[in-house]
């Protein structure tokens, strides 16, 4: 596989073209035609100076393989990468805006019971261009440009645990988040993890304040083993202090995934104990009922049970929601996409 040109930031592309023995504003061309989700084939520059470019680097390292419209008008995009690995990302339309769910990793090797990313362990990780890349993408496939963005805020949920693609992530977020780029506040985004406390705690000083998330999904250790590996080697304990410190460092609250599972993990008491163990912490929790997966045997519940999880947590002063599921009539939840794909090919 060649080099990815969106794992530059605007001083190395710079020298790129010194280094051509090319005039410095066409390394301003190459980089507009880059942020506006173009390839370099289709940058206004001499095409003696694209090939020479192109023999290092990819023309466009993200290309869409497919993509499946939803009702709601949630869209799920299959991309292809340059090594032909697939990673899956989706689109979907708020009031407010359009959110992006990225992936991080083709694959994961966190193995959590009920997700689909996981199920075939993890190929590779993402470079920061390839998450780059992906984003202005689809960003120019709605329509939208640097300056005015269609994208306007991105989750980090699509497959993979970002931080097990520590650097890779962070670099990306600096890119994105780079003034000379795309612009993205890191407000406008969010990054889920499993709850890998040490990558947590480094992420607290690099300075980018985004919206923190952490899958929680139990409200005991012992319980969150059954369906997280990840329990295996830090406490729910850990995964809070690391929290607070995450807050102490940023002054951003954070926010906990919690799926409903039936028979798991959604019944009044465990609403009591989540209650117990989150009250007067600077958090919000985003619930949402598990979204089936075929591979495996867990159920989310009924809306009645979610509600009354709902209810619970608000009367306990709380701050919760009840998670609309988008995108179920396309396979909406992580990695089922690329799951039926590949089981599809064999
Ligand atoms: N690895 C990261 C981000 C990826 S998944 C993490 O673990 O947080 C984004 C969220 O979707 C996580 O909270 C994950 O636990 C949850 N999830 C995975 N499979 C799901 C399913 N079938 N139904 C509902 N939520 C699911």
């Amino acid at each position: 596989m060649k080099r990815v040109l969106q794992d530059l930031d605007i001083s190395e592309i710079e020298n790129l073209i010194k280094d051509a023995g090319e005039r410095p504003y066409r390394a301003v061309q190459l980089w507009e035609c880059m942020q506006r989700g173009l390839p370099v084939s289709r940058a206004p520059v001499p095409s003696s100076l694209k090939e020479n470019i192109l023999q290092d680097f990819e023309d466009e390292p993200v290309r869409v393989k497919e993509v499946f419209r939803s009702a709601d008008g949630t869209e799920k995009f299959l991309f292809e990468l340059a090594d032909g690995n697939l990673v899956e990302g989706v689109l979907m339309r708020y009031n407010y805006g359009n959110t992006q769910c990225l992936s991080t990793q083709v694959g994961c090797r966190m193995g959590c019971k009920f997700c689909a990313s996981t199920l075939h362990g993890r190929t590779r990780d993402l470079s920061a261009g390839e998450m780059l890349a992906t984003v202005l993408l689809v960003n120019r496939l709605e329509g939208g440009t640097a300056k005015e963005r269609k994208v306007t805020n991105l989750v980090l949920m699509g497959s993979g645990e970002p931080f097990d693609n520590y650097e890779n992530v962070v670099k990306f977020l600096r890119l994105l988040t780079s003034p000379n780029g795309i612009n993205m506040s890191p407000r406008n985004v969010s990054l889920s993890t499993c709850g890998l406390v040490p990558e947590m705690r480094r992420f607290a000083e690099e300075n980018i304040p985004l919206n923190l998330t952490v899958s929680l999904h139990a409200v005991t250790d012992e319980e969150r083993r059954r369906t997280m590996p990840i329990a295996n080697r830090y406490s729910i304990r850990e995964i809070l202090d690391a929290c607070a410190y995450y807050f102490e460092k940023t002054g951003r609250r954070y926010i906990f995934e919690y799926s409903l599972i039936e028979g798991e993990n959604a019944d009044e008491a465990h609403a009591r104990a989540l209650s117990k163990l989150l009250k007067g912490k600077p958090c919000h929790v985003n619930l949402i009922r598990l979204n089936e997966v075929k591979e495996r045997d867990l159920k989310g519940t009924d809306e009645k049970t979610a509600y009354r999880f709902l209810g619970v947590l608000e009367k306990n002063g709380i701050s919760a929601t009840l998670r609309r599921t988008m995108g179920a009539d396309i396979g909406g939840a992580c990695g089922q996409l690329r799951a039926s794909y590949l089981a599809e090919e064999n």
